[in-house]
C-alpha cells in the first residue's frame, strides 16, 4: 500500500503542491480549494505541510453520521462521497491533524484522496518534501536511518570513554 510521505525540513514554502492540488480537484489555481495546506511559520522560517494521513483507524469515519466516509480496504484512502455528506462539519472537528477542510465557498467538504493512486502534490515538489512511498520501503528506509543515527552515537560515547 502506498502513503503520501512529507519531509518537513525539505520544504520551503513555495506551495506549489497547494496550486497543483487545487486544479487536479477543480480546474482552477486556488489554494482554498486545495487539499494539502503548507502551514507557515515565518517567525523561523519554517513550513510545515499537512494533508490527509488516510488514518488507520478514521475518527471521521466514525463519527460521520451519513456514512459519506469510508477507508478504501484496497487502497487505504479514506474516500469522500460528497452525495451523502450533509455539511455537518463533524469530521473536520473530529480529525486529529486538522486535515479536512472547508472549500473556498466555506460550504464543502474537502479532503485528500490521493488523486486516485497518482497524487498531483508530489509531481510538483522540486525540493522532494512529498513523496508517495509502499509503506514496507518507508519502514525499512527508516530502520536504516535510525540504526545508522545509533551506529554514530556509540561511536561518540566510544571515543568520549577512550
Ligand atoms: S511543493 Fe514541496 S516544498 Fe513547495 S510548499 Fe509544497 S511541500 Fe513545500
Amino acid at each position: 500500500m502506498k502513503v503520501l510521505m512529507l519531509d518537513q525540513a525539505k520544504c520551503t514554502g513555495c506551495r506549489a503542491c497547494e496550486y497543483a492540488c487545487s486544479f487536479e480537484h477543480t480546474g482552477k489555481f486556488n489554494p482554498l480549494d486545495s487539499r494539502i495546506k503548507v502551514n507557515e511559520f515565518w517567525e523561523d522560517l519554517t513550513f510545515v505541510p499537512s494533508v490527509c494521513l488516510q488514518c488507520e483507524r478514521a475518527y471521521c469515519e466514525e463519527v460521520c453520521p451519513t456514512s459519506a466516509l469510508t477507508k478504501n480496504p484496497e487502497t487505504g484512502v479514506v474516500e469522500l462521497n460528497k452525495e451523502k455528506c450533509i455539511g455537518c462539519k463533524q469530521c473536520i472537528v473530529a480529525c486529529p491533524w486538522g486535515s479536512i477542510k472547508l472549500d473556498h465557498t466555506g460550504k464543502e467538504v474537502i479532503k485528500c484522496d490521493n488523486c486516485g493512486g497518482d497524487p498531483a502534490c508530489i509531481k510538483v515538489c522540486y525540493p522532494g518534501a512529498l513523496s508517495y512511498e509502499e509503506v514496507e520501503d518507508i519502514t525499512n528506509v527508516k530502520v536504516q536511518e535510525t540504526a545508522t543515527r545509533l551506529k554514530e552515537i556509540a561511536k561518540d560515547l566510544v571515543k568520549g570513554g577512550a
